[in-house]
């Protein structure tokens, strides 16, 4: 499954980072059409849910 940006939709192609939280693989994208930064949460190697970076809340669900 293609990872799209939560704000317009376009699809990222690589990760900028990973990392393991818990049972969660976390891959960080900017997208590079709005430049929005997201958190795509895969756990057992399925998708989980994307968090989004809101100007002075943090990541939060989009
Ligand atoms: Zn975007």
């Amino acid at each position: 499954m293609p990872t799209t940006c939560p704000n317009c939709k376009k699809e990222s192609a690589k990760p900028e980072k990973t990392w393991k939280y818990g049972q969660f693989q976390v891959n960080a994208f900017t997208c590079k059409n709005c430049t929005t930064q997201f958190r795509e949460y895969t756990k057992n190697g399925k998708y989980a849910f994307t968090l989004k970076l809101i100007k002075g809340k943090g990541y939060a669900k989009p």
